[in-house]
């Protein structure tokens, strides 16, 4: 019944759009109603008579009423939750607002970073309603780009100040629906903020003609935000070194913001980003830890032991510790459900139930997804659960037994081999032991000996759990995240100990005497280098191709066979299931053919083209802030997803929306080769060889034609620097008729489709100016249609600079995409631009449509040249209903 109610919870999940709340009420209403109804005609004594189909039934039925009441709770919550959402006429409006700041606050050079408690809020003097929490940035203000006259607003601009949780703010805000990147596979941002009960974002109106922002009284509310921001700022101050202090601060009070990209790069490549992140993972790691530390200072005094059993002790205070750590370090969601699941364990055996540990396991997890269903969906979840289950399974104790090395150490330390028998022994047992023990006590040599001997079988036991931790979570790496550590078993054995109960201790120890900062300082500064060595290694890291559902599920399960105390025969089975993982490759176009993913970046153009053995990405998307950018948050995980290698990287000028991810791209792709309009000496084609891309420029891969059709070798030439604009490379795809043999009938009737030639033209930001010249050019061509094709991708963003009448005549397009932000500030596209197009669809031949495709309300953009029909928005194919739906 509790695997039916999780199944109906994640059945909601699959929803596109929400039903009114009444409709979930009532299924809830007839599920509970009939499964009590039994109950109920027990009561006034009447039982019922079944026959054999009807008994079936009766052992089915409660199951689907279970899966009917998970799927009611979780969709009316949403319901109720939704409730709340943004007016669509609020968004871009200055809105008055009134609120409480809820969260310790970020500072960034960019500005400041909050989340606020909304008391009321009012548009032009009448009140509104607002989304009860929303995140907000207060920035400080933009670089003039050139007008003097705008210099006075800059200086004007009023620079955040500094917030603490807990004040009450009046301020002007614009506000926006949360609008995220939407691609075919990586962070699901607007997933995020919704179970955050994130509702609007937006930023604080700050300029010269704005009403100042104003501090109204300090309240006394989030005390404990209040506390944490305190904290942070002592941290930053006692340690000198920031990556050092960023690191404590991210142990101690769970902020992570302050740590770089690398960091994380490099605690993901070493598997040990579970412990930074203050995840379930590292918070159950730190209730065992904590467990057999307060076991072992238990069983030190006589009385303790006497007044209350040390196991069970040490189980109430390895909770008590978690939760109180699980506070302090932000009370996250991730932490929010693993003290649930902690407290649960805990309560068992504290009340003595001796229940199988799937039992255990499954009910802690119906109480999770009861308290939050969208951690379904989150990584971190299956990775703490995963993790908590093979702690269970391979231990062969029930949970009450403690499973793990630590608490078996803790045995182990009372003269106990850890591995006791399955029966479980009277807690009383161990205090007996113990005082036998002590009144033989031992000579020294012997109590060191003794003492060695625990150390190896506790390491002996580490080992062991972390191994078969770690391979029982290969699988779900490589389906979560497509990757997998392999320096990350002994990267965890040595940071596991080291961070949960050295430098975690003395980072907390810290915040009662601060000079111990200076001592965790140097014990992280050795473990950074350590694990920066690590990352190092040959193969540190393993990529994968994404797999989808169906082989990573019977992957999981072969994990989890292998991770099992069964006989090796048995166990040896789940290797094939492992295996397939390793092998499986996305399909590729074919022959002859090519794909086009135009990602969603935001504001700026990134597309990349892929014929069955090569890949080109053109332009590299925008750069968000300093330390992030599209190359690092879409780009490489789309290269990943698929363990592409990139052949070429195509820059078509060198404005920051098409140039801000390259680095990151490059980074990670050293091989690819850079053809491209930046001058010489640009910072990203240091250290590599690179071409400058002109006219005539062409090359075929796999029976794919790429020609560049722009800029003339002439324009580099220009006495006057010439505005980036203009010198974009335009390049034209050309799919081909191919002369291997065709390997299947699908192939063939690509071939067929073929004959048509269908083609893509990628154009960065050519202005009317530069569409004139392509127009002349191909005029003079000898092919009759040198410039038409079947997918383009609208210049310059849809701006009014570009995409003239006669240059859209001339390319006549079948598909017309516009890369765009959402709500951007330039206005793209043009409503006039938007119009022209649709004027130009007017002219078309009957039969013969033009599909308009923009970023905000389609998100990432696949077409594939021999099924152009089958195009796909990642907005429409993956809508759920918390995602946001552009008016
Ligand atoms: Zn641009």
């Amino acid at each position: 019944m509790a695997v039916a109610l999780v199944a109906g919870a994640a059945l909601q999940l699959q929803q596109s759009a929400l039903w009114p709340l009444t409709h979930y009420l009532v299924a809830a209403l007839v599920a509970l109603g009939v499964l009590l109804l039994p109950y109920a005609l027990g009561r006034i004594g009447w039982v019922p008579r079944f026959h054999a189909m009807a008994a079936l039934a009766a052992h089915i039925l409660p199951l689907c009423l279970c899966a009917l009441l998970g799927f009611a709770w979780t969709g009316g919550r949403a319901a109720w939750f939704d409730d709340n959402r943004l007016e669509p006429a609020l968004e871009g409006r200055d809105v008055q607002v009134i609120g409480v700041v809820r969260q310790m606050t970020h500072n960034s050079p960019m500005g400041l970073r909050f989340r606020l408690e909304v008391e009321s809020a009012a548009l032009d003097g009448q009140a509104v309603r607002l989304p009860p929490r929303m995140d907000l940035g207060w920035y400080r203000g933009m670089a003039p780009r050139s007008a003097p006259a705008d210099l006075s607003d800059w200086e004007l601009h009023r620079q955040p100040q500094a917030m603490v949780p807990g004040e009450r703010w009046r301020m002007t805000v614009r506000v926006k629906a949360p609008h995220g990147s939407f691609n075919f596979q990586g962070f699901d941002y607007e997933l995020w903020l919704w179970e955050q009960g994130v509702q609007a974002t937006g930023y604080v109106r700050a300029g010269a003609r704005d009403a100042p922002p104003q501090r109204l009284q300090a309240t006394l509310d989030y005390p404990v935000e209040r506390w944490r921001q305190g904290l942070r700022e002592r941290i930053f101050t006692a340690v000198p070194e920031p990556g050092q202090a960023a690191l404590i601060a991210a142990l101690v009070v769970g902020d992570q913001s302050a740590l770089d990209q690398q960091q994380w790069a490099l605690f993901r490549a070493t598997g040990v980003a579970h412990l930074v992140s203050i995840s379930g993972l590292h918070i159950t790691m730190f209730a065992w830890a904590a467990r057999w530390l307060i076991g072992w200072l238990w069983r030190r005094s006589q009385r303790l032991c006497l007044w209350w059993p040390a196991p069970s002790a040490a189980w109430a205070g390895g909770l008590l510790v978690a939760c109180a750590y699980a506070v302090f370090s932000g009370w996250g969601i991730p932490a929010q459900r693993t003290c649930i699941m902690l407290a649960w364990v805990t309560l068992l055996r504290l009340a003595g139930a001796r229940w199988p540990w799937p039992y255990v396991w499954i009910l802690a997890l119906l109480l999770v997804v009861v308290y939050d269903p969208w951690s379904l969906l989150q990584a971190g979840f299956w990775l703490s659960f995963v993790a908590v289950a093979v702690l269970f399974a391979t231990d062969g104790h029930p949970p009450a037994q403690g499973g793990s090395a630590m608490a078996s150490a803790g045995r182990a330390a009372l003269g106990r081999r850890s591995d006791t028998s399955p029966a479980a022994p009277d807690p009383r047992d161990d205090l007996f032991t113990r005082d036998a023990r002590a009144l033989a006590t031992p000579g020294p040599m012997a109590r060191a000996y003794a003492w060695f001997r625990t150390l190896g079988q506790a390491m002996r036991g580490m080992v062991r759990e972390q191994a078969t931790i770690t391979l029982a979570l290969a699988p779900l790496s490589i389906a979560l995240f497509g990757q997998l550590s392999v320096v990350g078993l002994l990267a965890n054995l040595l940071a596991v100990p080291w961070v949960t109960l050295v430098i975690t201790p003395l980072a907390l120890a810290g915040v009662l005497i601060e000079p111990v900062w200076l001592l965790a300082a140097a014990a992280c500064g050795g473990w950074l280098t350590l694990v920066q060595s690590m990352a190092a290694w040959p193969l540190a890291v393993l990529a994968f191709a994404l797999p989808p559902w169906w082989l990573a599920l019977p992957a999981g399960l072969g994990a989890l066979v292998l991770a099992m105390p069964l006989p090796w025969a048995l166990r040896c089975m789940g290797l094939p299931l492992l295996l397939a993982l390793g092998v499986w490759h996305p399909p590729a176009p074919p022959p002859g053919q090519f794909e086009l993913i135009a990602a969603d970046v935001g504001q700026g153009n990134a597309i990349l083209v892929r014929t069955r053995k090569h890949v080109l990405l053109y332009d590299a998307g925008p750069r968000y802030s300093l330390d992030s950018d599209a190359g690092q948050r879409v780009l490489v995980p789309l290269l990943q997803a698929s363990v592409t290698r990139l052949d070429r990287l195509m820059l078509s000028h060198r404005d920051t929306d098409h140039v801000g991810g390259a680095a990151s791209v490059l980074a990670l792709q050293p091989q690819a080769e850079v053809l491209s309009s930046l001058e010489a000496g640009h910072l990203l084609l240091q250290g590599r060889t690179s071409t400058r891309c002109q006219v005539g420029q062409s090359w075929d891969w796999d029976g794919v034609r790429f020609s560049v059709l722009h800029p003339a070798p002439e324009a580099y030439s220009a006495q006057s620097t010439p505005k980036p604009n203009t010198l974009s490379c335009v390049l034209r795809v050309q799919a081909g008729a191919y002369a291997e043999a065709p390997e299947s009938a699908d192939v063939q009737a690509g071939m067929r489709e073929a004959q048509q030639q269908r083609s893509a033209l990628l154009v960065g930001d050519i202005e009317q100016a530069q569409e004139a010249q392509l127009l002349a050019r191909a005029a003079a061509s000898p092919s009759a249609a040198a410039l038409s094709a079947d997918f383009l991708l609208v210049p310059h963003h849809g701006s009014k600079t570009s995409s003239t009448s006669q240059f859209l005549a001339a390319v006549h397009p079948q598909t017309a995409v516009v890369q765009a932000g959402y709500r951007n500030r330039y206005g793209h596209p043009a409503p006039l631009v938007v119009q022209r197009y649709a004027d130009l669809a007017q002219s078309y031949a009957p039969g013969t449509t033009l599909q308009w495709v923009d970023t905000p309300h389609c998100g990432a953009f696949l077409w594939q040249s021999w099924q152009p029909a089958n195009s796909q928005c990642a907005r429409k194919v993956l809508q759920r209903y918390w995602h946001h739906r552009v008016p």
